[in-house]
């Protein structure tokens, strides 16, 4: 038998809560300074949230990249330089990387959320497989129209299987002192301090 060691720290489900400096700002906008997550609860109802909380990554481009990427192309195309198009697409990828800024947070679900996500997830999934295998089976029988349909939604349904993935909760900023983020419910945001 293994001998107990009484300092042990206890191994039951301990809510872990580092939301310490989390804070409301304006029009709903939370403040996660850096090193700290949110709070253990429900980012919809404000229920606590299934232990241990997901890890998700935050990214923020700042705004002058898109318009400044925008003012070039048009440059562009006004000279009319289609060939170095491909360049400046490349260009642009780069230069997005280097300035884009990203932010791991531990965002909370409560068991049914996070149940509802899985299950829109999974039913998507299927829904997608089928219209696949309904392609096939259209064009085999020389139903086009049918086929297109079927392509359409099976698009449809791969694209609410990768949004069912993820949060509604979007970064407006990032810094060195921590991350704005926005997208919570009333609930939630009732129970911050702000
Ligand atoms: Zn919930």
């Amino acid at each position: 038998m293994k001998p107990t060691n009484p300092y042990e720290p206890p191994k039951a489900n301990l809510v872990q809560d580092n939301s310490l400096g989390v804070k409301q700002c304006a029009n709903g906008v939370v403040f996660v300074p850096t090193g700290a997550d949110l709070p253990p609860r429900c980012v919809y109802c404000n229920q606590p949230a299934v232990q241990p909380m997901k890890e998700r990554l935050f990214f923020y481009t700042p705004n002058w990249i898109p318009i400044t990427f925008l003012a070039g192309a048009g440059l562009i195309f006004a000279f009319e330089k289609f060939l170095f198009f491909y360049v400046y697409l490349v260009i642009c990828c780069i230069f997005a990387t280097i300035f884009q800024k990203s932010r791991q947070v531990q965002v909370g679900l409560c068991d049914m959320h996070q149940r509802k996500k899985s299950n829109i997830f999974r039913i998507s999934v299927l829904l997608a497989i089928l219209s696949w295998m309904m392609i096939f089976v259209s064009s085999y029988m020389n139903f086009f129209p049918f086929a297109s349909l079927f392509m359409l939604s099976m698009l449809v349904c791969s694209f609410i299987a990768s949004r069912s993935r993820q949060v509604s909760i979007k970064s407006i900023k990032i810094d060195k002192e921590g991350c704005y983020l926005k997208g919570f419910d009333k609930r939630f945001l009732n129970g911050l301090s702000s």
